[in-house]
């Protein structure tokens, strides 16, 4: 599937575009697009879950090629991933945010309300613990009937104002997927009014592993615009700007997270979606151009804004 007009999210890639241009073939043909082994029985992926987050984050390319785990993670994740070392409290992070003009239970729920457990909420499962992060591939511009973009080269100089249609949040209101989205201008939206206590599947690695996957995974969409690359044969939507999301993304991203930590008692372990379903085939390609190191950084900011240390 390489369809990609307004509103569809995290848009999968063949490899036969991929493959279309020999650039792209030769890039892409040394990269370890293998899947990150997940355990069906433990409900986890293999390894201590920092080295799960080396494997989940691995950069993504262009037409869902995926790097080589990395191998550390920028501060604070390297040392927070997995582990109960809080170092903030959920009333200090309540102000914080609050302060930043941020209503808190807008973070993906009340900060005193329980993550989603996996098997449907089964109250003998194990929390959420992975953290997905998605982007929206929202196409600049409509493409023809058969999927992909339309013909526009060049992004909007607007794409983060709430003028455009996908920073609106009508536009994501109802949307069927995800727990959470974050426009470009920092707006958070919860569609058909989802929270991270909803167990919900968003990826092709939930509906492989089957119903136990079900609250094990919080799914947040970042919107991106995307344009056609047209170095590939057929319109497609391959091409992401560069950082590929604003600043007040990251930060709010940020809060995100560290508010859905706080309810785990545990630092959760992000993961991008397109490792996440590494190695099934048809993949997605998101998120594009996501920093992490710009993220990590925002994390910290978060943490010392509520009264905590980072290092
Ligand atoms: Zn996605």
């Amino acid at each position: 599937m390489f369809i990609q007009r307004f509103g569809a999210l995290c848009v999968a890639t063949t490899l036969a575009i991929a493959m279309s241009t020999k650039s792209q073939a030769q890039v892409t043909a040394a990269l370890p697009d293998v899947a990150c082994k997940f355990d069906s029985a433990r409900l986890q992926f293999e390894g201590a879950p920092l080295e799960q987050a080396k494997c989940l984050l691995r950069p993504v390319f262009k037409y869902g090629h995926i790097g080589s785990p990395l191998p550390q993670l920028p501060a604070p994740l390297e040392t927070l991933v997995g582990t109960a070392a809080m170092q903030v409290t959920k009333d200090r992070v309540r102000a914080f945010v609050t302060s930043e003009g941020v209503n808190p239970s807008e973070l993906g729920g009340d900060l005193n309300t329980a993550l989603s457990r996996a098997h449907s909420n089964d109250p003998n499962a194990p929390l959420a613990r992975y953290f997905v992060i998605h982007d929206t591939s929202s196409c600049v511009q409509s493409g023809p009937p058969s999927g992909g973009c339309g013909p526009a080269t060049v992004f909007p100089q607007d794409a983060d104002k709430s003028t455009r249609r996908w920073n609106q949040p009508e536009t994501w209101r109802n949307f069927k997927d995800a727990h959470l989205f974050i426009t470009r201008d920092g707006q958070l939206i919860a569609p058909q009014g989802r929270t991270f206590s909803v167990p919900w599947r968003a990826t092709k690695r939930e509906a492989m592993i089957g119903e136990p996957s079900r609250g094990l995974f919080l799914h947040i969409e970042n919107v991106q615009p995307r344009l056609s690359d047209s170095n590939a044969a057929r319109p497609n939507d391959a091409t992401a700007p560069v950082p590929g999301f604003t600043e007040i993304q990251l930060r709010r991203l940020a809060m995100v997270y560290v508010s859905a930590s706080l309810r785990a008692g545990t630092w959760l372990i992000p993961a991008y979606h397109a490792a996440l379903d590494a190695g099934l085939g048809d993949g997605h390609d998101d998120p594009q151009n996501f920093d992490l190191t710009a993220w990590a950084g925002q994390i910290c900011a978060v943490i010392k804004g509520a009264g905590g240390s980072c290092q």
